[in-house]
């Protein structure tokens, strides 16, 4: 059962490593300076900024995996031009479905441990990683 993909570049080439986050709920990728045996390097990956074991049943990254979005990514977080304030901005459209937040984890042995800076309700819990399917696109 695996709970990390190999993702490929349009050309078929190694991408990056994703995980099924149940944090946040969305899927992180990491550029990874490990490849996958036999496989070419796309050249699409700039600064492999994360180590792995290869275990794509048991991964582990490192350094920790920090996703923000929307005004967290702003200085100061301050909010404005961001999913929270979009149903003021446009109040004819449909809200916004990704919500401004900090996902931030370190993943070790098919486990994700959730650091206190997440904005999610698994701050501070250590969860199995869920089963991620497929070969990738
Ligand atoms: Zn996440
Ligand atoms: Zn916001």
């Amino acid at each position: 059962m695996s709970r990390a993909q190999i993702a490929l570049d349009a050309e078929g080439r190694f991408w990056q490593v994703r995980i099924n986050c149940p944090g946040c709920g969305r899927v992180h990728g990491m550029q990874t300076d490990w490849t996958p045996a036999g496989m070419e390097r796309s050249p699409h990956i700039g600064h492999a900024q994360w180590g792995f074991n290869g275990n794509l049943d048991a991964p582990t990254f490192s350094p920790s995996i920090k996703a923000t979005t929307g005004h967290y990514c702003n200085p100061g977080q301050t909010i404005g031009n961001c999913a929270c304030d979009f149903q003021e901005r446009f109040p004819d459209e449909e809200p916004w479905d990704v919500p401004c937040g900090i996902c931030h984890s370190f993943v070790r042995d098919g486990r994700i441990q959730f650091l206190g800076d997440c904005t999610h309700a698994l701050a501070g819990q250590t969860v199995d990683l869920p089963e991620i399917e497929g070969e990738g696109d």
